[in-house]
């Protein structure tokens, strides 16, 4: 380690909690600044999948094709609110650029090295505060009705495997006995065993920030209303000085970038979901990925899961929770048993970029304030490579993968 500095991380999501867990670890001293209460935004309600394969990103040469059929159905799994296009459509046009094959084939590498990292350090931080309770390893299965729709994806897990992400497959009837309760429409799957699953992601937050509290950290909940180079300034009125600054507001960073000079194209990409007691489907033995139909169905410790969808709207819109009805009304005609009373349904602003990488690295106003936000579907997954990378960036040292391909000023 070099010296110790003083530094304040804002945001107490997923993200902002393992650079603190990450920087105090290695002797800095670090305040947590959290404007309403720790995982308050997307990380307390997400699918909690460590979703270690999927370094395909979203923004793919397929990809408009199959958003213009989704978006056929009103609640189909993508959706854009016309309404919030004054505010969307520069992203919406940059992720269409971004879907071109150059693009594609260098963010598959990023993404590759950044799950590369996210695996190792996430069993680090688990080990290194008697955490390993909070994830389970069992896998995930990708199912298809059809036949043409499975080939596709094929070639795309083809593409994986060469870059390190094991797979398996099943079919008919092997398929059904390795998981009971699916509808037998389904034909085929993808098994992919690094996939693990946290218990619960705002258990992994709240447990996290307890160890951190425990440990000497001060959480000041406030908000942060400024940021300039060495201080932040809170709605409280108190002002933090600080060696280092990091900023990891999720979806609202960007309001402070652009104070600080950088403009950069992140949006609250909504996802929903709808939270069933355990016994809605007892055989459950991983996280199922319906992927034809742009949703998870997932084990909790104390419930069943079911959610997705990409709603492209701006942020603090009122959520629309048919979209979370549709997705449990498909999931009771895909699990023919599956119970759908009593659950509880929420509504998650993702911090997405339009090239489906996230934003890591030094403002260009100074070098002491670090971006780390933007990583839309795989936030939780992403939070401890993330964390390694902050490290390095305010130590000043080279960081363990590349990072130019994450830097503020890439649009
Ligand atoms: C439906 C859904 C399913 C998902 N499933 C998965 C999954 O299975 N696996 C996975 O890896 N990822 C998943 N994600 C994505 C993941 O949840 C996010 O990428 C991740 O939570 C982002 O974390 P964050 O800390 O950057 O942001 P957030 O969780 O949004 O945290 C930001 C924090 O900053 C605080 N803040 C904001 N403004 C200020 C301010 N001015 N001052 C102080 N604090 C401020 C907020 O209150 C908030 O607590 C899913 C997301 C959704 C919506």
């Amino acid at each position: 380690m070099g010296k110790s500095v003083k530094v304040v991380v804002i945001g107490g999501g997923i993200i902002g909690l393992n650079a603190t867990e990450k920087l105090q670890s290695l002797g800095h001293d670090v305040t947590l600044v959290e404007k309403d209460e720790i995982a308050a935004g997307a990380s307390f309600g997400n699918a909690a999948g460590l979703a270690f394969p999927e370094i395909m990103p979203l923004a793919s040469p397929g990809i408009i094709g199959q958003a213009i059929k989704w978006m056929l159905d009103p609640l189909g799994p993508f959706a854009v609110v016309p309404q919030d296009l004054p505010k969307t459509l520069g992203w919406l046009l940059r992720f269409l650029k971004a879907s071109s094959r150059k693009q594609f084939e260098k963010s598959i590498k990023v993404q590759g090295s950044l799950m590369g990292l996210a695996q190792s350090s996430f069993d680090v931080m688990l080990k290194r505060r008697g955490l390993e309770h909070l994830v389970w390893t069992q896998g995930a299965l990708h199912l298809y009705q059809k036949k043409s729709a499975f080939n596709k994806d094929l070639e795309t897990w083809k593409l994986c495997e060469k870059k390190g992400v094991p797979f398996s497959i099943y079919e008919g009837e092997a398929l059904h006995q390795f998981q009971p309760g699916l509808d037998r429409s389904f034909i085929a799957a993808f098994y992919t065993p690094t996939w693990k699953t946290v218990t619960n992601p705002n258990e992994v937050c709240q447990t996290l920030h307890k160890c951190l509290t425990d440990s000497g950290v001060e959480t000041i909940f406030s908000g942060v209303e400024k940021i300039e180079p060495n201080r932040v300034y809170l709605e409280n009125g108190q002002i933090l000085k600080a060696d280092k600054i990091v900023l990891a507001a999720g979806p609202w960073s960007s309001k402070f970038t652009a104070e600080l000079g950088d403009k950069i194209p992140l949006i609250g990409e909504r996802g929903y979901n709808t939270t069933l007691p355990k016994t809605a489907f007892d055989g459950l033995n991983r996280t199922l990925v319906f992927s034809e139909h742009g949703f998870i169905v997932g084990p909790l410790k104390d419930g069943v899961r079911v959610g997705g969808a990409s709603e492209i709207a701006k942020l603090g819109r009122k959520e629309n929770f048919k979209r979370s009805r549709a997705m449990l009304t498909k999931a009771s005609r895909f699990i023919p048993n599956f119970k759908t009373e009593n659950g509880v349904e929420w509504m998650g602003a993702r911090p997405s970029m339009p090239d489906t990488l996230p934003v890591i690295g030094y403002s260009t106003a100074s070098k002491d304030i670090i971006y780390a936000f933007g990583h839309g579907h795989v936030g939780l997954t992403q939070s401890t490579a993330t964390a390694q990378l902050v490290s390095e960036l305010v130590e000043e040292i080279t960081p363990s993968i590349d990072i130019t391909a994450l830097r503020p000023d890439r649009f």
